[in-house]
């Protein structure tokens, strides 16, 4: 794995070696649309049998996110959260896991409502404040972080974590997607398992929904490729070659949004009627040192709240540039609506206690002209 990341976001190296002869020289990866693949004679398989099991345009975004996330194997899904879904798969009933409270909403409905009643345990820890230890258990297999957290944008120490999951002989999962690859690896930092919402910055478009596990050891891979294929969750031909596509602006747009996110922070900051800015890019955020040691960037997400429920909505209503929609990580910057959108699903006692009120938006900032931006936001605030 020689080459630099953004190389990697383009090239296999395996596959430079020579004059590509294969597929008839075509340098854009084709899209292998067939359920089944030909056998000559028994035995005589071409390394694809069925393409729930495995398709070369799937295998070759599985490859470019493996190399990305230096896995040891990365396996694509229709979506995050059959993502997610198929790696609770590796728990029996009776397992506990600690997971951060302050997920995605989704993965807290399935967690709460499709993994309990199968028998498996949770307890929600704020990971970015309180302690963890004290909350492992005999039963405990795993402890499942998003980092920053969505929405509230909280930092979680992800080498303290490991250091925490290596000693007790347990799993540390790690949900990469709001900083993608680009900006943090958690395999590096000691992580076991990587998750992909590849709908969002992998995919870039705001067109197409995927989902990758990266495992970062030899047994998780054996166990999670037996579980793609016993499942059938795997991604589409056509949505895995989207996807190829997406990654190859990873770096440049991620590098773009960033910058627009950190000047729309400043900008927020300094307006009336916004009582706290969230981005761990900014000094004053509790996690700010934290991030700096584990990430090489601090995304384009960020949260915001303003002083009334009343003000949010009218705010929504008002953006034109700016979709208010849910989603995140595309090249068009949206507004979401944590309460009634994301986390709508997520008891509300919990989401208070999170800090995620009728006032909370959260903005995924996109690659258009920042000035753009400010100017349909100060329309909109007017
Ligand atoms: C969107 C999202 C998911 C779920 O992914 P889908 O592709 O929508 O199924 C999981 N985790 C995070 C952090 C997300 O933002």
């Amino acid at each position: 794995m020689s080459y630099e990341f953004d190389t990697r976001c383009l090239h296999l190296e395996e596959q430079d070696q020579a004059f590509p002869a294969a597929n008839y020289g075509a340098l854009s990866f084709p899209i292998y649309q067939t359920s089944t693949f030909v056998h000559a004679g028994v035995g005589k398989s071409t390394g694809y049998d069925y393409s729930r099991l495995q398709n070369p345009t799937r295998e070759q975004v599985e490859k470019i996110v493996a190399g990305l996330e230096e896995g040891t194997d990365a396996l694509a899904f229709a979506s995050g959260m059959a993502a997610i879904a198929t790696l609770m798969e590796l728990f029996s009933p009776g397992d506990h896991l600690i997971v951060d409270e302050d997920l995605y909403g989704g993965s807290i409905r399935l967690f709460q409502n499709v993994n309990r009643k199968n028998g498996i345990e949770f307890t929600s820890v704020n990971m970015s404040r309180e302690d963890v230890e004290s909350q492992i258990r005999p039963n405990t297999k795993a402890i499942y972080i998003e980092t920053p957290t969505n929405p509230m944008m909280n930092v979680i120490d992800i080498r303290a974590l490991a250091k925490l999951t290596k000693k007790h002989g347990i799993w540390l999962i790690v949900d990469n997607t709001f900083l993608s690859p680009y900006f943090q690896k958690p395999l590096q930092l000691g992580a076991d398992l990587v998750v992909h919402s590849g709908t969002k910055f992998l995919g870039g478009h705001n067109d197409t929904l995927a989902g990758f596990l990266v495992p970062g050891t030899e047994e998780l891979k054996e166990r999670l490729r037996f579980l793609i294929k016993t499942t059938g969750a795997g991604l589409s031909p056509f949505d895995s070659w989207l996807i190829l596509r997406g990654i190859k602006t990873l770096p440049i747009r991620m590098e773009r949004a960033q910058e627009n996110a950190f000047t729309l922070a400043g900008w927020l900051k300094a307006q009336p009627h916004i009582t706290r800015v969230i981005y761990p890019g900014l000094e004053e955020h509790p996690g700010y040192e934290i991030m700096k040691q584990q990430a090489s960037g601090f995304g384009a997400m960020l949260t915001f709240e303003v002083d009334s429920e009343a003000y949010a909505q009218k705010l929504l209503e008002n953006v034109r540039l700016i979709h208010f929609a849910e989603s995140l990580g595309g090249t068009e910057t949206l507004i979401t609506y944590p309460v009634t959108q994301t986390h709508a699903d997520v008891p509300k006692e919990q989401r208070e206690h999170n800090g995620i009120t009728e006032r909370v938006l959260r903005l995924s900032v996109g690659i258009e002209n920042v000035n753009d931006l400010i100017a349909d936001l100060q329309r909109a605030f007017r």
